[in-house]
C-alpha cells in the first residue's frame, strides 16, 4: 500500500473496534483515534471535556454531534498521514462532517469497514471484557496476568464502568438508530466493506488487512 490510508471502523458496542483499530493502525503505520477510550480517559482525568461527557456516558448515551465534530477536527488537523477512526462517525451528521472536512482538503476516505457481530455474542463479550485504565489495553478476563493485571503494562485491568447490561442495551439501540444510517451512507458511496467480526481477534485482524489490500477503489 503506497498512499496513506484513511479508514473508519463501524460496528456495535463490543464489536472489537478498539482492539482492531489499534492493530490495524499499528500494522499499517497509521494514526489511531478511539473516541470512546479518549472520552473515558477525560472522564477519569476530570478534564472539562470529561465533566461534560461523564453524565452522558454514565447513562449509555452518545455525546452531541457538534462536540464530537470539534474533537475530531482538532485531532484530524494534527495528523500528517493516514489514520483509523473508531467511534466516529457515529451519526449521519458526523459522517457528512467528515466527508466535508476531507473534501475541503482534497482528501478522501479509503474504506468504511463494518464489523458485524450478533447481539448474543456481543453480550457474552461485554460480560467478559476488561480494560486497563493506564494504557487502554482491552481484552478478556483470562488474558490478564495474575491478580487481574494488564498484560501490556502491568497495571490493574477491570470491567469498564460503562459495560453493564443495561448500558450496553441502550448503546446498542443508539447504534441501530444512529449508526445504521452511516453504514447505508457509505454503502451508497461504494466504500463500505463488511467483515464478520465474531471470529477470534487475530483472524479478524488478518481479514481487515485483506479487505484493505483487495479493495477495488
Ligand atoms: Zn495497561
Amino acid at each position: 500500500m503506497t498512499t496513506p490510508l484513511r479508514v473508519v471502523l463501524l460496528g456495535p458496542p463490543a464489536s472489537g473496534k478498539g482492539t482492531q483499530g489499534r492493530k490495524l493502525a499499528a500494522a499499517l503505520g497509521l494514526g489511531y483515534l478511539g473516541t470512546g477510550a479518549l472520552l473515558r480517559e477525560n472522564v477519569e482525568a476530570g478534564s472539562d471535556l470529561g465533566k461534560q461527557a461523564q453524565p452522558i456516558l454514565a447513562r449509555g448515551g452518545y455525546l452531541p454531534d457538534d462536540l464530537m465534530c470539534s474533537i475530531l477536527a482538532d485531532w484530524l488537523g494534527r495528523q500528517e498521514g493516514g489514520w483509523v477512526l473508531d467511534g466516529f462517525p457515529r451519526s449521519l451528521t458526523q459522517a457528512v462532517f467528515l466527508d466535508d472536512w476531507l473534501a475541503k482538503r482534497g482528501l478522501k476516505l479509503d474504506a468504511a469497514i463494518s464489523l458485524e457481530v450478533p447481539i448474543e455474542a456481543l453480550l457474552d463479550r461485554i460480560h467478559d471484557r476488561v480494560e486497563c485504565s493506564s494504557c487502554r489495553w482491552s481484552g478478556s478476563r483470562h488474558q490478564r496476568l495474575e491478580g487481574g493485571m494488564c498484560p501490556v503494562c502491568g497495571n490493574p485491568a477491570g470491567p469498564r464502568s460503562d459495560d453493564s447490561d443495561e448500558n450496553f442495551r441502550s448503546r446498542h439501540v443508539e447504534f441501530e438508530s444512529l449508526t445504521q444510517p452511516v453504514i447505508s451512507h457509505y454503502r451508497q458511496l461504494g466504500m463500505l466493506y463488511s467483515c464478520d467480526a465474531s471470529a477470534p481477534q487475530d483472524e479478524v485482524a488478518s481479514r481487515l488487512l485483506q479487505i484493505l489490500s483487495n479493495r477495488s477503489v
